[in-house]
């Protein structure tokens, strides 16, 4: 759809072929999910938009800095900065893998935030992306394990499927007990997760986007659209659009939504200290890993060797919620670790961390306008699974909010509010 909307009034006007998406250099990841190749692709579609973001994480920051790249006049507000420790984003590390079952969508939003990331990592000349692989363990070759490969290989990744035998002789690392079925994504790996906030705030600083740091409230909707939005020391921010990605917080700022937009979880994380000399449980030798509801990430230059319970804790509150780690979880993470990685066997605890997912009511993302507001959008629902998303789904939500691209039926708010 090649229209863009004029400052103001959000009306809908007729660009220039020069301004489109530049079809011609979509890459693997960009041609599954109908985004642009490199992000100076969709410039000038948002000439004459002022826009407001509310949230710096992953999901705020790359929108903001897509919609500023495609000529937007932005403004990024954030309570506590991107990246922050009470921030879902906040983390040392999350893990990038692109194998979601049968769920391709997801898949090719992983290929294009690969790009994404190698185009943004060249340009700062800085490391952030960490392809070590990923190896997904299971007792028996699931319909879930299973669908991802050839996705993958159709979108141009690099996996291996391989059997229990096979997994014990490439990572005698392993206790291979009970282990039947393995596949290895070789472009997966992990992404450092606050530092690439920080860094995407940076790139959006130097090309000329306002940040702001403070706390927001969503502004009044009126005749079907929302005009400012206000911030805790009594100013206002005007705007044509606005895109709230506020993480586990959306709940708090949309109280409408019945189911609520998101609900918050507490999670923990741990990080064990692999004996001296161990490069075979490090990320020299070890890829990341998913083993039901563990995974991990082997010891890195930068922590321990991680590991977490991706089933949902109790309710947290983002906020203020008490990030003392449990004993018990710490428990739990240590029986897992040494029954199946006996290299690991009395490893000390070097580090814990009580974070939050920011659960939908589907465990899917939301990426939509709001009901009653066709200027708003909101952006979240990560689900213990956003980090890897965010700068595909910046670089959709920007294409979709200047009349770019359709939105994607998936992501649509009424499949989760329809009885
Ligand atoms: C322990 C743990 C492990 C995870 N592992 C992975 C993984 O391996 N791979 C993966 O892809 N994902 C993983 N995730 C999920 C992923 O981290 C999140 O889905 C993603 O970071 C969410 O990003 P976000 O931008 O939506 O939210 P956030 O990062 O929480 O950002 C929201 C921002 O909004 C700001 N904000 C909120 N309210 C306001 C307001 N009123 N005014 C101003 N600012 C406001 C906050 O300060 C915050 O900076 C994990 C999450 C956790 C907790």
């Amino acid at each position: 759809m090649e229209v863009a909307y004029d400052r103001g009034r959000m009306t809908k006007r007729r660009i220039s072929r020069r301004e489109a998406i530049t079809v011609g250099l979509m890459g693997a990841g960009a041609a599954a999910t109908g985004l642009a190749g490199t992000h100076d692709a969709l410039s000038g579609a948002g000439r004459g938009v002022r826009a407001v973001v509310v949230g710096a994480g992953a999901f705020g920051g790359w929108t903001a800095l897509a919609l500023r790249r495609a000529g937007a006049e932005v403004t990024l507000v954030d309570a506590w900065g991107a990246g922050n420790a009470r921030a879902s984003s906040g983390g040392e590390s999350r893990l990038i893998r692109a194998s979601y079952g049968p769920r391709r969508i997801y898949s090719a939003m992983v290929a294009r935030a690969l790009e994404i990331w190698k185009e943004y990592e060249a340009r700062w000349d800085d490391r952030l992306l960490f392809p070590i692989g990923m190896l997904r363990m299971s007792s028996g070759a699931s319909e879930y394990a299973t669908a991802a490969p050839p996705i993958l290989r159709e979108l141009g990744l690099r996996v291996e499927e391989f059997d229990g035998a096979e997994l014990a002789r490439r990572f005698p690392q392993i206790n291979p007990e009970g282990l039947t079925y393995a596949v290895l994504e070789h472009d997966a790996g992990y992404l450092l997760a606050r530092r690439g906030c920080q860094r995407v705030l940076e790139e959006f600083e130097a090309r000329g986007g306002a940040f702001v740091r403070a706390r927001a409230s969503a502004g009044g909707i009126r005749g079907g659209r929302m005009a400012e939005i206000g911030l805790a020391d009594g100013r206002t921010v005007e705007a044509d659009l606005f895109v709230f990605a506020c993480g586990p917080w959306l709940g708090e700022l949309f109280p409408e939504f019945d189911p609520p937009l998101v609900q918050p979880t507490r999670q923990e994380v741990f990080y064990f200290g692999p004996p001296a000399g161990r490069a075979d449980l490090t990320e020299e030798k070890f890829p990341t890993w998913i083993e039901g509801p563990f995974y991990g990430v082997p010891a890195t230059r930068f922590r321990g060797f991680k590991i977490a319970d991706d089933r949902r804790g109790e309710p947290f509150d983002p906020t203020s919620g008490d990030r003392t780690p449990s004993a018990k979880g710490a428990r739990e993470a240590r029986v897992y670790m040494e029954h199946r990685f006996p290299g690991m066997r009395c490893a000390p605890l070097l580090e814990a961390r009580v974070c939050q997912y920011e659960q939908s009511a589907d465990g899917n993302l939301i990426v939509d306008t709001h009901p009653e507001a066709s200027n708003v959008w909101i952006a979240g629902g990560g689900s213990g699974h956003g980090y890897k998303l965010g700068a595909s789904l910046g670089e959709m939500l920007a294409g979709q909010a200047l009349g770019e691209q359709e939105k994607e039926p998936f992501f649509r708010l009424a499949r989760l509010t329809a009885a």
